[in-house]
């Protein structure tokens, strides 16, 4: 049965690295919002100056902006297959969005629909998020401190220099934490309620994550 899986939890939780071993793991498409949104600001489109706003403050983008890019995206030809949902949904809203989008691309087809919530204190996101770089080609993250590059700065995957995101630095995680638990939180009871929802233990190195989370999506 094809699957459906999206992830909840907090900035820096862990969600990105291990989404991307999971499409990978089932050769589905990783959709990730704030790298599709990253995109729409580097083709200099009107949408992307929208978003760059949002983003730079730590806050959610308009729904109606972040719904447009991802029913295009879910609409495409590989999502028939399944997918891997990364930073979407983010508030009730985009999860009532969600499941009106799935009527559509889904019909009668039976599918595996899971949310997967990241478990895990805050105590040491902020400084995850400072110390966060990634490759701008091929997506890889590292951290300075857990996940360091073997050559200083550049990708150990394509030798790409590695960036910063500019919204991850302290200020901008304080407010995308608060914007997390205000808007995106509630997430874990609406799932839970539905029967819809797993969690797992976060904490740990990336291979004990893994771990985990494959018991919980296969
Ligand atoms: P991320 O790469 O998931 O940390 O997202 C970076 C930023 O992109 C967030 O702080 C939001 O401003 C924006 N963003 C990503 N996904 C969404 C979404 N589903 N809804 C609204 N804004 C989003």
């Amino acid at each position: 049965m094809k699957k459906e899986l999206i992830f909840l939890g907090p900035p820096a939780c862990g969600k990105g690295t291990q989404t991307n071993l999971l499409a990978e793991h089932f050769g589905y498409p990783h959709i990730d919002t704030g790298s599709l949104l990253r995109a729409e600001i580097a083709s200099g489109s009107e949408n992307g100056s929208i978003a760059k706003q949002f983003i730079d403050k730590g806050q959610l983008v308009p729904v109606w902006l972040v719904g447009e890019i991802i029913k295009n995206r879910l609409s495409q030809e590989d999502c028939k297959k399944g997918f891997i949902l990364d930073g979407f949904p983010r508030s009730l809203e985009q999860a009532e969005m969600l499941e009106e989008i799935r009527e559509h691309i889904d019909g009668d087809e039976e599918v595996d629909f899971r949310a997967t919530y990241f478990d895990i204190e805050i105590d040491e996101l902020v400084s995850r998020i400072v110390n966060r770089r990634s490759c701008p080609k091929c997506g890889e993250i590292y951290n300075l401190k857990s996940k360091s590059p073997k050559n200083e700065g550049k990708c150990d995957v394509c030798g790409t220099e590695l960036t910063q995101r500019k919204d991850d630095n302290e200020e901008t995680a304080h407010a995308r934490f608060d914007t997390y638990f205000r808007e995106t939180a509630p997430l874990i009871e609406y799932y839970k309620s539905k029967n819809e929802l797993s969690s797992i233990d976060a904490k740990g190195t990336i291979d004990e994550v893994w771990e985990r989370l494959l018991k919980v999506v296969e």
